[in-house]
């Protein structure tokens, strides 16, 4: 084979590199938070199992209400609480269309706040992954305490830790 094609076929190949499960998951987590109404915070979770996705969720306002990023937040203790947060609404999503998601992995951009573990933990769901770290540093020991296994993804979706 000549150079050249040596060459052509090997950036062939690089191009068609296929993105691993949770790089997968996590960039559609990161498309499903440019749906977020609060401007303060793009979220974007996702849950699935057997590499099927489950449910999706992003922060935004209640349903029919107007969006905190047009008529204002509503500010308690520095956070915008008009919203519910992604991670809440992918759960939501699933109860409302009667989805098991017992045993189930959720991505989210960013670490789950206190309220949304407890949710999560409740929920049944086994593993946590997530982009950047969000406020809450309890829910490393708790997490442990309950069995669920919490990762890291950098950006691009690999893991960190
Ligand atoms: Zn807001
Ligand atoms: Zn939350």
């Amino acid at each position: 084979m000549s150079r050249l094609a040596m060459k052509q076929k090997r950036s062939r190949k690089e191009k068609l590199k296929r993105a691993g499960w949770d790089e997968y998951f996590m960039n559609v987590a990161k498309v499903v938070s440019s749906r977020s109404t609060c401007d303060r915070k793009f979220v974007g979770a996702l849950v699935m199992r057997d590499k099927t996705i489950l449910s999706t969720g992003y922060n935004g306002s209640v349903r029919k209400l107007e969006h905190c990023s047009e008529i204002g937040h509503i500010m308690e203790n520095g956070h915008c609480v008009a919203t519910i947060h992604a991670e809440a609404n992918a759960i939501i999503q699933a109860a409302k269309n009667g989805v098991c998601i017992d045993g189930a992995t959720i991505y989210t951009t960013a670490s789950p706040c206190w309220s949304c573990f407890k949710l999560i933990a409740n929920s049944g769901i086994k593993r946590i992954c997530f982009g950047e770290f969000y406020r809450d540093e309890r829910i490393f020991e708790i997490a442990g305490k309950l069995g669920i296994e919490l990762v890291k993804l950098s950006v691009a979706g690999g893991k960190t830790q």
